[in-house]
């Protein structure tokens, strides 16, 4: 179908939420992505930190078919032998005694982080305990509770009434100031991602987390976005050095199908009929979960993974190197990076121009282009995107 065509059936059946771009993209083979023209692209986006092993992955597609072959769904309420492998994985690759929930995307894992901790405020303890605190900029979600989690007030002006007991800290230094008898948890993302790729300092961050502890009050990391390799660990936790109550994942776990999964220590909060999920866990994403875990455990093992990233790394620094009047500096781990644009329209420019050059690229937070590229990205295709990034920047 020609653009023009996808565009007018767009804009006439689907709400205009997104300011969208008008490609169509066809096909994808790991970090390269052709249009419904033939015209090719680099993908530093991975669909914003989806599809960790690339487009098209073999191993990935093989295990997705073969699943729909025998059974896609069956229901929560029977055993799903793919979706008890997926949890032993995650459960195993973090390190931490803890068992999952599955849901299909990170909102709704930020939902039942929430909830486990809400009704630990209620069952722990006399007094009932509901707080939670969030961090400025932060992003947890769409959904009118994760919404109201999100430290960005400019996103709650409609929508109301929200949810009482959410409360936000400027940084993660006044966290502590902010803690009372109401608090139950704290819940942060280690890399505020849509926030601009903005890490919190370690020592800091292990500083609060024992402070927390020593409380009582829940420590649940937001790891829709840094999870699964992201920032170079299994978990940002880990590189972190940190034990969380609960943690999330989604975005990069299904390598494109919706997944999203909380994790907690705390086991027996939920009991039968607290909580649930129609296609949370069915066998579709959690077969395709499965095969991401294998190719990035492997991945990780190999070293390879750690090389890429430093390569990734090396490149990102260089283009900043390059063009210090646009670029102020880069930002941080693994390939989850950014580098600080001098204002929004030049960052709008170069997402623009690095299109028409042939590479997708993202913004994040008003001021950083952002690059969530495969995990499997090859030396040649990080190559080949900084050709074109250099290209479109250089024409500014
Ligand atoms: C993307 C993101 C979410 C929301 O995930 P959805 O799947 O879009 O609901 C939540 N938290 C963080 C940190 C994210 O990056």
């Amino acid at each position: 179908m020609q653009v023009e065509v996808i565009q007018q059936m767009d804009e006439r059946f689907v709400l205009p939420t997104y300011g969208r771009q008008n490609i169509s993209i066809v096909e994808g083979n790991n970090a390269r992505l052709k249009d419904s023209e033939g015209k090719e692209y680099i993908d530093f986006t991975s669909g914003i930190g989806v599809v960790s092993i690339g487009h098209g992955n073999e191993r990935l597609s093989n295990a997705v078919c073969n699943q729909v072959r025998h059974i896609t769904h069956i229901s929560n309420l029977y055993l799903i032998e793919p979706q008890a492998r997926c949890a032993q994985k995650i459960v195993e690759s973090s390190g931490y005694e803890m068992q999952c929930f599955f849901a299909n995307s990170g909102a709704e894992a930020n939902e039942g982080a929430i909830k486990i901790a809400r009704k630990y405020g209620e069952v722990d303890g006399e007094a009932k305990r509901y707080k939670i605190i969030t961090l400025e900029h932060s992003f947890h979600g769409r959904t009118i509770t994760a919404l109201k989690a999100t430290g960005q007030e400019a996103m709650h002006n409609y929508f109301g009434p929200f949810p009482d007991g959410f409360v936000y800290a400027a940084s993660i230094d006044e966290i502590e100031s902010l803690l009372d008898d109401h608090t139950v948890a704290v819940m942060i993302e280690l890399v505020q991602g849509e926030g601009g790729v903005q890490p919190l300092v370690r020592e800091r961050v292990q500083q609060l987390a024992a402070v927390l502890k020593e409380k009582n009050i829940l420590l649940i990391v937001d790891e829709v976005q840094t999870g699964v390799y992201r920032t170079g660990e299994f978990l940002a936790s880990q590189l972190y050095d940190i034990e969380p109550d609960i943690i999330t994942l989604a975005k990069g776990l299904g390598g494109g199908l919706p997944i999203g999964v909380v994790m907690t220590s705390k086991k027996g909060v939920l009991q039968a009929g607290d909580h649930g999920s129609t296609f949370g866990g069915n066998y579709l994403s959690t077969a395709a979960a499965n095969v991401v875990l294998e190719v990035l455990n492997a991945y990780k093992e190999s070293g390879v993974l750690d090389e890429m990233m430093l390569y990734f790394e090396s490149q990102v620094t260089a283009c900043q190197r390059t063009f210090p009047e646009i670029f102020l500096h880069s930002v941080g781990f693994g390939m989850m990076r950014g580098l600080r644009v001098k204002d929004a329209d030049t960052l709008a420019q170069v997402i623009n121009r690095s299109r028409d050059a042939g590479l997708l690229i993202l913004k994040a937070g008003k001021n950083t282009l952002r690059f969530l590229p495969p995990l499997t990205i090859t030396k040649e295709e990080i190559d080949e995107g900084f050709v074109r990034l250099k290209h479109a920047v250089a024409a500014l």
